[in-house]
């Protein structure tokens, strides 16, 4: 006779707990615009030109870029990523933020509220921002599948180890950001890339840290 206390065996009750890989990007110092902060910019009814696409479908970095100058230095020639977006927003790195003479905090994109403002100047004009200037948070996008199949969920927190075999490094507190416009990418910026040596066509280990451990 079976023992009544022995749990049921079902593949569905097990979790994901494999590591798994996602392609690593770093992400250069960029602006996200407005339509209207465009035509201040770039001149009334101007349309963003692609240089590259990037690996998230519909998202490309512009043939376009400005100048950002902050109350100690300015930064030029940094790329605009289209399409235009509602808000304007300038994702540096900290030895940017260093540059400039700047403080802003680490942000999810699109979290905005209590960041510094910079002054832009594009080919037709200037703006001075009042807000707007974050470190990204570092983060790993994926769409619903890939997150199903992954066993991640949206603003799960993650590790992920990266890097050269000299300088390999884990980062902590990755957010897993889940939407059906992502592909799976773990999104760094250039200190984070830089620190870990990582080279183009380098693949991050995922790994959800034990509860408690
Ligand atoms: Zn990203």
């Amino acid at each position: 006779m079976s023992d009544p206390t022995s749990p049921p065996t079902s593949p569905q009750t097990s979790p994901v707990t494999a590591p798994v890989t996602v392609p690593v990007a770093v992400s250069a110092r960029h602006v996200h615009l407005s339509e209207h902060s465009i035509a201040t910019l770039f001149g009334a009814g101007h349309v963003l030109r692609v240089h590259t696409w990037l690996n998230q479908p519909g998202q490309f970095a512009a043939e376009e870029t400005v100048t950002l100058v902050g109350p100690k230095g300015s930064l030029p020639h940094v790329r605009i990523v289209g399409p235009a977006r509602a808000e304007d927003q300038v994702e540096i790195s900290r030895t940017d933020e260093i540059a400039l003479g700047l403080n802003a905090p680490v942000r999810l994109s699109g979290e905005l509220a209590h960041t510094p403002g910079i002054e832009l100047i594009g080919p037709a004009g200037r703006l001075m921002l009042d807000h707007g200037v974050v470190l990204a948070q570092r983060h790993v996008h994926v769409s619903p599948a890939e997150a199903a199949r992954l066993g991640l969920h949206d603003h799960q927190i993650v590790q992920a180890a990266v890097g050269s075999p000299e300088r390999a490094l884990v980062f902590n507190d990755v957010i897993v950001r889940v939407s059906p416009h992502y592909r799976a990418e773990l999104h760094l910026d250039t200190d984070e890339g830089n620190a870990a040596g990582v080279q183009p066509g380098d693949q991050a280990l995922l790994s959800v840290a034990e509860p408690g451990a």
